[in-house]
């Protein structure tokens, strides 16, 4: 079987995102790309993830074409794979529906900079890409333009979509959106919003980028 460890780790993930509560039943998927071969090991379309196994998990090349899997990989394989090509530095993608972030993305709202964690793990405000319907290659276009070089941006009355370095720092940066999401609701609530300046996001950024995390 090809890639049965990054396989497993996508599943390992999947099941975390359902624990955290990122994702009601199956509406959300997952992917890894492994460094050697560029292959993609990403969740296969509306199966329960605690009955998964490694088998069930597709192996796609980075155009979406099945390089193994019996399975139908998720309506979003387009979206990840579109975000492969475009982001070299991409290694794992997490695409949620988590309840906050999912709110703001159903106003077309970005999810202001309120908290430093948003500037140094995401890059700055989480962006909302426009409308596109799920599953679809628009949808898989205008969001891996809009990312740019960031970690995470909204899709218009859907969800979420975090990538990273890895399949597990992806997931982090899903839990990051959403707490960002529910704090920056709350805030609205209680007065006026104090962003964090452009300047002090980059900062931010640079500082994380170079001291974050065990050497
Ligand atoms: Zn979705």
């Amino acid at each position: 079987m090809l890639l049965k460890e990054l396989r497993e780790k996508v599943i390992e993930i999947a099941l975390k995102a359902q624990r955290e509560k990122l994702i009601p039943l199956t509406m959300g998927n997952f992917s890894a790309r492994d460094r050697k071969t560029g292959y993609v090991c990403i969740t296969p379309s509306g199966m329960e993830y605690d009955k998964l196994t490694a088998a069930d998990i597709v192996v796609l090349d980075v155009e979406g074409s099945i390089a193994e899997g019996e399975r139908k990989p998720s309506i979003e394989a387009p979206l990840h794979c579109a975000v492969y090509r475009r982001r070299k530095d991409v290694f794992g993608v997490s695409h949620t529906h988590s309840v906050f972030a999912t709110a703001w993305a159903s106003c077309n709202e970005g999810i202001p900079v309120v908290v430093a964690e948003l500037a140094a793990l995401i890059g700055g405000p989480v962006e909302c890409a426009i409308y596109k319907p799920m599953g679809s290659l628009e949808l898989a276009e205008t969001a891996a333009l809009r990312l740019k070089d960031r970690n995470a941006i909204l899709l218009a009355n859907h969800g979420v979509l975090a990538v990273g370095p890895d399949i597990g720092t992806a997931f982090a940066n899903s839990v990051v959106v959403e707490e960002g999401a529910k704090i920056a609701y709350y805030a609205r609530q209680i007065g006026v919003m104090r962003l964090i300046p452009e300047e002090e996001c980059k900062s931010l950024r640079k500082g994380t980028m170079e001291k974050y995390g065990q050497k």
